[in-house]
């Protein structure tokens, strides 16, 4: 039995333990994680880990001994099969264990292609540490990527494996990267970069399925029959919540679980952190919605923790997430879900530039690429909804802070 058992030792579920000790929790905490190791930063994973700029031991979210001297207990390499909510237990292995107060954070799993051949031997997610490593195991034998996705993740994958001097083919079926998470000026900016530099980035392309030989993927077969050899795939597709035990036990949910604003689910005592947890985001118009960023897993984690602490303090926080592909650094705040205009700031051909997006004239996001400044100052306008001036917003030269109403 632990007065707090946290379930998913990601970026949340460390937050959670984090946050429980700093503000005077005495209680029992521990944390099950189903990955072998403590918790780690997981954007490195398709960043400078895969780069190998960084080892694992830099991308810990603290040091493996720091969980035992904040009396954390670690109990990783173990999945939790089911909740009991009316019993207050888990069951993990053969083993049940009790709590008082349950936080789940379980983030999700990689969304995997359904066609024949994706279950391929080289047929890679990146979502663990483990996916990476082995891909890095395999990476000087191989010549030939094929990316299957034009999100961040597959942009970024596609940076590093160029840089290595690899032949990359990302395949997007939208008609354009980034489709879901910004606007057109940055899905044109980024595709020219990635064939700028060598990627061979296909948007509009349909992919049918993996040509599969002795157990391994050999090619991509697209829907107007090109083969696209490949030696290895790499599926950056999305991700699927991790919620089922929760679901199961009775908690309201679909896509993710459904929280309130201090994060409790429909069930007693059981909250929910991260990129599993479904919420009103005011920043999206108050949408039901998934964020999934260190940003929602470390500020939702602190709510939860307050609210177990007594402390009514609904969650609130402006959403922020970067992505790093080249020399490029994307810094986004707010949530551009629904914008109806967008204003370029500065010039993209000059590689610094941001989009300021609108919804009804008042800023909801910014996108800002190697715009350190404007990520700063916009932060305030998106706090604020404020409906500016459009001449200035599109005039780089007017810093974002002296942009009037
Ligand atoms: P996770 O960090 O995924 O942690 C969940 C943990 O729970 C995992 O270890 C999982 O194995 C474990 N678990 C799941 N089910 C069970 C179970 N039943 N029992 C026990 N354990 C379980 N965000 C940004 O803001 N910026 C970025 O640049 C960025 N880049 C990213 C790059 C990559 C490659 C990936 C994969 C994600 C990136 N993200 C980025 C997103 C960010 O990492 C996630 O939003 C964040 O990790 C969410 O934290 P979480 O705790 O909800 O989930």
């Amino acid at each position: 039995y632990y007065d707090v058992l946290i379930v998913g030792a990601g970026h949340a579920g460390a937050q959670a333990a984090i946050s429980l000790r700093q503000s005077g929790f005495e209680g029992s905490v521990a944390m099950i994680g189903d990955e072998k190791d403590p918790p780690y930063e997981r954007p490195p994973l398709s960043k400078e880990y895969f780069a190998g700029d960084k080892s694992f031991d830099r991308i810990l979210i603290r040091p493996a001994t720091f969980w035992g001297e904040r009396n954390v207990d670690m109990l990783l390499g173990r999945r939790v099969k089911s909740v009991d909510a009316v019993g207050k237990f888990v069951t993990a292995g053969d083993e049940e264990i009790g709590y008082g107060k349950l936080i789940w954070c379980t983030g999700g799993n990689p969304r995997m292609l359904t066609c024949n051949g994706a279950d391929a031997a080289n047929v890679h997610a990146v979502r663990r540490r483990e996916d990476v490593d082995a891909m890095m195991a395999k990476i000087d034998s191989i010549n030939h990527v094929t990316i299957i996705g034009g999100g961040y993740i597959g942009l970024e994958a596609a940076a590093v494996l160029s840089k290595f001097g690899k032949k990359v083919v990302l395949l997007e079926a939208l008609d354009r990267v980034l489709a879901r998470v910004a606007g057109e000026e940055l899905s044109l900016f980024y595709e020219a970069e990635h064939r700028a530099h060598g990627v061979d980035l296909r948007t509009g392309a349909r992919m049918d399925c993996i040509e599969v030989t002795d157990g391994k993927a050999t090619a991509v077969l697209m829907q107007d029959g090109e083969r696209i050899a490949t030696d290895m795939v790499i599926v950056g597709i999305g991700i699927i919540p991790e919620t089922g035990p929760l679901i199961a036990a009775g908690a309201a949910g679909g896509n993710g679980v459904d929280v309130d604003e201090y994060c409790r689910t429909s069930l007693p005592d059981i909250y929910a952190v991260g990129d599993c947890a479904a919420h009103a985001n005011r920043f999206a118009g108050g949408a039901q919605m998934r964020v999934e960023s260190v940003q929602n897993a470390n500020d939702q984690a602190k709510t939860a923790v307050a609210h177990i602490m007594g402390k009514e303090e609904a969650y609130d926080a402006v959403p922020w997430f970067w992505s790093n592909q080249y020399d490029l650094k994307l810094q986004t705040v707010g949530l551009s879900t629904g914008y109806d205009q967008a204003i370029l700031r500065g010039d993209p051909a000059a590689r610094s530039f941001s989009v300021v997006y609108l919804k009804g004239g008042k800023v909801i996001a910014l996108d800002c690429v190697n715009m350190v400044k404007d990520y700063v100052q916009g932060r305030a306008h998106v706090l604020a909804g404020a409906a500016l001036d459009q001449a200035q917003l599109a005039d780089a030269s007017v810093p974002l802070k002296e942009v009037g109403l």
